[in-house]
């Protein structure tokens, strides 16, 4: 990416140049995100830079730039991603703050090592000394000791302090790592988080255990966007996360899998279960009139269609979304608005 626009930001041309951006995300109906403000202000920068070539070859192929399509425009466009810095900001910090202590630790064993000397003399010079020598002998064992006490106090404070500041950037790591695993539009956790919970659970082959996944996706969700603008489409997004996160509470998992999709995970639960519940999400959902927030105007209803795998004998990840996502098109070629379970593995088997 240039440099020109880090000039430009703090001419006399950046308000031009900012409300060009503004006008942009407008226009092109994307919100005005810390994300999307970035690139936006690149594309209005430079129309031609490759950033703003791949944004009109995707407007021109009549994609929407989705809050998915801005992430991964911005990690390949622009290297300096806001998450890396922070986590390599965090880390360099660490790496100081160990190096700070290894060095206090040195000189602290220095300190001991010096007394450890002093003593071993004061030891071997006591068979040899008179009287009168002995209080200059005392003398200096009292100093070697306080110096060492010295050292050791500067060592308490030093690591107390090493210890708020260490403590303080694990949390802040903790944070970054969290928003790492967390889909920013609608916070349930994304796809990543995911594909990681359901590999973990797929590791596991203790049958006694059953674990069932659930794939949701809104029925004829482009229609909506192209009736109602692609903003209201985000906030029905919104709303059919808010219904999924309130049934996917821990130990289950809701995540947004991608654009209009969501996986579930329910440990420990069987497919009768999760049929029940997303029955009632699904209804519920579907008994909802929308309305837009800003002008209470009817939006009618939106309906989401599901498809439910529990998983079988030592099934991988990859076969057991496979028969959700089987058993989710079912839902969608039996008229939408349905939870469907899919084939056994054995069924299928057999069949073949
Ligand atoms: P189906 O019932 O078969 O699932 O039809 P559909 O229209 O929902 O499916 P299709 O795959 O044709 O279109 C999905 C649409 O979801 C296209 C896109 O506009 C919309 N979409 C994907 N991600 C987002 C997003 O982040 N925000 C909004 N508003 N819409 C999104
Ligand atoms: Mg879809
Ligand atoms: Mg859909």
């Amino acid at each position: 990416m240039n440099n020109d626009i880090e000039i430009s930001v703090r001419s006399p041309a950046a308000y031009a140049l900012a409300g060009e951006a503004l006008r942009l995300m407008q226009d092109h109906g994307v919100w005005p995100t810390p994300l999307n403000y970035e690139i936006w202000l690149y594309v209005a920068g430079d129309p031609e830079c490759p950033l703003a070539q791949e944004i009109q070859r995707l407007v021109a192929a009549g994609e929407t730039i989705t809050e998915d399509i801005s992430e991964s425009l911005a990690s390949k466009f622009i290297a300096r991603l806001k998450l890396n810095d922070e986590v390599r900001d965090a880390g360099l910090k660490l790496t100081r703050e160990l190096a700070s202590i290894t060095e206090v630790i040195v000189e602290a064993q220095k300190a001991q090592k010096t007394y450890g000397e002093t003593l071993e003399g004061a030891r071997k010079s006591m068979s040899e000394v008179e009287a009168v020598a002995l209080k200059s002998l005392i003398d200096s064992l009292t100093e070697a000791t306080t110096t060492v006490l010295d050292h050791h106090s500067l060592l308490e404070g030093r690591l107390s302090e090493s210890s708020r500041e260490v403590n303080r950037l694990r949390k802040h790591l903790d944070q970054v790592r969290m928003e790492a695993m967390t889909d920013a539009l609608t916070n349930l956790a994304n796809r990543k988080s995911f594909d990681e919970a359901l590999d973990r659970h797929c590791e596991n082959d203790d049958i006694s255990s059953p674990l069932t996944l659930a794939v949701i996706d809104i029925d004829h969700f482009k229609r909506f966007n192209d009736t109602w603008g692609h903003q209201t489409g985000d906030q029905v997004l919104r709303y059919v996360a808010s219904v999924l996160a309130r049934i996917g509470r821990p130990p289950r998992l809701a995540a947004r899998y991608g654009g209009e999709e969501f996986g579930l995970l329910f440990p420990g639960e069987t497919c009768d279960t999760v049929e029940r519940l997303l029955n009632e999400a699904r209804s519920e959902i579907a008994s909802r009139v929308l309305k837009r927030r800003s002008t209470n105007e009817d939006l009618g209803t939106v309906t989401i269609s599901a498809g439910i795998a529990q998983r079988e004998y030592a099934e991988d990840s990859f076969d057991l979304l496979d028969r959700a996502d089987k058993a989710l098109y079912t839902s969608k070629n039996n008229g939408r608005n349905k939870v469907t379970i899919a084939e056994s593995l054995k069924t299928d088997s057999n069949a073949a």
